[in-house]
């Protein structure tokens, strides 16, 4: 590509991002806010996506704004889930994605959920560490992220964190979680295809029946292929799919040993026809509005439920009155049901 040719051709966030992965970009002060910060990440500005991706952590008060100047140059990533127990490889994979994006020429952020962790950078920061063979790719971008501050978790602060990444010109978003419980079904429901990795001697089959993780897989990963047994769990596996509902996607068992790059290139095969099938059928179309419309949902929810817990706590009398049986749970409920609609 010449020097400066995609600004040129196209004034989208995507085409800027990969005009400025050449060129020098400007660092922002730390304390850049509004509009100044919106632009940075538009313009794919590392330090300023950080920044909006710590804003995101601590539940910050601009975030509405934020959301409003980036929403419109989202929806163009193709996004990625990873999970899996700790220690099944889920790190070293995300590394080979990356390594295979970039190769096909695309931009990739990898982000880090740790939904375990007040704090971001601890249990994963040895993986952002592990992955440093990327770290100076300007085309890369990798972060942890925990959900320290904000309201709703999870389930809210994953889309946000993905349409700031998305915003900032990446292809491609991976987020990678720990598997535990409501997490990797909140990941599984904020990206496009989701990878179930697991390991040998992790477990047969019927765990991952338990744990429910064969309603969020879109493909199976039996990574550490080098080790005794990962044969069996592949068939373990695709006998329990097998067996299972008809789907109208059934997905793939693709037997992996990502530190020695084995199988990669098939994983990648399973992700893009994945993506073949939601484009093809129209389910990528109706399951990010499904989501767009869930998440709105739920941001909605989280806020009522916040003024009603309040107006409660403020109002002594209503209280009383309930405790004293003046008036009772219906009508104290629909009092305050008012007071949250004419606010
Ligand atoms: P995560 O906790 O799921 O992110 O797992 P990591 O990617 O951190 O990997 C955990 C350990 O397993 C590391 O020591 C990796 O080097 C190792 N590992 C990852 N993939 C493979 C593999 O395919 N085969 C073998 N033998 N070891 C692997």
């Amino acid at each position: 590509m010449e020097p400066g040719g995609a600004c040129r051709r196209g004034p989208t966030g995507h085409d800027r991002a990969r005009c400025l992965e050449g060129a020098p970009r400007p660092s922002p002060p730390d304390t850049l806010r509004g509009v100044e910060l919106v632009d940075g990440v538009l313009a794919g500005d590392r330090r300023s996506v950080a920044r909006a991706i710590s804003m995101v952590e601590d539940g910050a008060p601009e975030l509405p704004e934020l959301s409003a100047g980036l929403f419109a140059h989202t929806g163009r990533a193709y996004t990625i889930g990873l999970t899996g127990s700790p220690g099944v490889g889920k790190s070293t994979i995300a590394g080979e994605l990356v390594r295979v994006a970039r190769e096909g020429g695309r931009s990739v952020a990898v982000l880090a959920i740790d939904p375990t962790s007040p704090l971001s950078g601890g249990a994963l920061l040895g993986d952002r560490l592990r992955m440093q063979t990327h770290a100076t790719d300007p085309g890369v971008f990798i972060r942890s992220m925990a959900t320290r501050g904000h309201l709703g978790g999870m389930a809210l602060a994953a889309p946000e964190a993905i349409r700031i990444l998305d915003a900032a010109g990446n292809d491609l978003v991976v987020v990678e979680t720990v598997g535990v419980g409501q997490a990797e079904v909140d990941v599984a429901a904020a990206t496009d295809t989701t990878l179930v990795v697991v390991s040998p001697g992790w477990g047969d089959a019927i765990q991952v029946a338990k744990a429910g993780i064969l309603e969020i897989a879109d493909v199976f990963v039996v990574n550490k292929s080098d080790r005794e047994g990962a044969e069996a769990a592949v068939r373990d596996l695709e006998q329990m799919l097998r067996m299972g509902p008809e789907l109208d996607w059934t997905p793939p068992v693709v037997a992996t040993n990502a530190t020695g790059s084995d199988g990669i290139g098939l994983l990648w095969q399973a992700i893009e026809g994945h993506r073949a099938h939601l484009e093809t059928s129209g389910k990528l179309e109706r399951t990010r509005r499904e989501r767009l419309v869930r998440e709105v949902e739920t941001r909605a929810l989280e806020s009522m439920r916040a003024n009603v817990r309040g107006g409660l706590e403020r109002d002594a009398g209503l209280a009383e009155d309930l405790l004293s049986r003046r008036i009772d749970p219906y009508r104290a409920a629909s009092i305050l049901e008012e007071r949250v609609a004419g606010a």
